[in-house]
Protein backbone atom coordinates (compact mmCIF):
# COMPACT_ATOMS: atom_id res chain seq x y z
CA UNK A 1 0.00 0.00 0.00
CA UNK A 2 1.15 3.32 -1.01
CA UNK A 3 2.60 6.23 1.76
CA UNK A 4 0.59 9.28 1.35
CA UNK A 5 1.22 12.81 2.85
CA UNK A 6 -1.37 15.05 3.84
CA UNK A 7 -1.81 18.68 5.09
CA UNK A 8 -4.62 19.80 7.41
CA UNK A 9 -5.96 23.31 6.15
CA UNK A 10 -6.83 24.36 9.44
CA UNK A 11 -3.65 23.88 11.48
CA UNK A 12 -0.98 23.51 9.25
CA UNK A 13 0.10 19.55 10.21
CA UNK A 14 1.47 17.84 8.00
CA UNK A 15 1.34 14.03 7.93
CA UNK A 16 1.63 10.16 6.40
CA UNK A 17 -0.84 7.42 5.52
CA UNK A 18 -0.81 4.72 3.98
CA UNK A 19 -3.70 4.22 1.72
CA UNK A 20 -5.13 2.02 -1.08
CA UNK A 21 -4.65 4.09 -4.47
CA UNK A 22 -8.49 4.48 -4.53
CA UNK A 23 -8.68 5.98 -1.53
CA UNK A 24 -5.88 8.42 -1.65
CA UNK A 25 -8.15 11.54 -2.39
CA UNK A 26 -10.38 10.46 -0.30
CA UNK A 27 -11.16 13.04 3.01
CA UNK A 28 -9.01 12.17 6.15
CA UNK A 29 -9.37 12.77 9.52
CA UNK A 30 -6.08 15.26 10.64
CA UNK A 31 -4.52 13.49 13.39
CA UNK A 32 -4.23 16.59 15.18
CA UNK A 33 -7.65 18.60 15.37
CA UNK A 34 -9.19 15.62 13.68
CA UNK A 35 -10.55 18.60 10.92
CA UNK A 36 -11.34 17.25 7.30
CA UNK A 37 -10.01 20.19 5.39
CA UNK A 38 -7.21 18.17 4.43
CA UNK A 39 -5.30 17.89 1.14
CA UNK A 40 -2.45 15.20 -0.50
CA UNK A 41 0.51 16.38 -1.30
CA UNK A 42 3.20 15.13 -4.08
CA UNK A 43 4.29 11.95 -2.97
CA UNK A 44 7.44 11.37 -2.30
CA UNK A 45 7.88 8.36 -4.74
CA UNK A 46 7.18 10.63 -7.68
CA UNK A 47 9.30 13.31 -6.92
CA UNK A 48 12.10 10.90 -7.12
CA UNK A 49 11.69 10.81 -11.25
CA UNK A 50 12.52 14.50 -11.61
CA UNK A 51 16.66 14.18 -11.11
CA UNK A 52 17.13 11.94 -13.68
CA UNK A 53 18.20 12.68 -17.01
CA UNK A 54 17.72 11.43 -19.97
CA UNK A 55 21.16 10.66 -22.23
CA UNK A 56 20.32 10.50 -25.99
CA UNK A 57 23.36 9.58 -28.60
CA UNK A 58 24.05 12.12 -30.99
CA UNK A 59 21.66 12.12 -33.95
CA UNK A 60 22.75 11.95 -37.41
CA UNK A 61 23.37 14.71 -39.29
CA UNK A 62 20.65 16.33 -41.57
CA UNK A 63 22.31 14.94 -44.90
CA UNK A 64 22.49 11.57 -43.50
CA UNK A 65 22.02 8.67 -41.37
CA UNK A 66 24.88 6.85 -41.04
CA UNK A 67 27.20 9.35 -39.03
CA UNK A 68 29.87 8.87 -41.92
CA UNK A 69 29.60 11.51 -44.37
CA UNK A 70 31.90 14.99 -44.31
CA UNK A 71 29.12 17.05 -42.28
CA UNK A 72 28.97 14.68 -39.48
CA UNK A 73 33.12 14.37 -39.57
CA UNK A 74 32.83 18.31 -38.35
CA UNK A 75 30.96 17.57 -35.46
ZN1 LIG B 1 -5.41 19.81 11.65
Amino acid sequence: MPLYEYACLDCRTKFDALRSIKDADAPIACPHCEGLQTSRLLSLFNAHSDGRTITQSAPACSSCSTHACSTCGVN
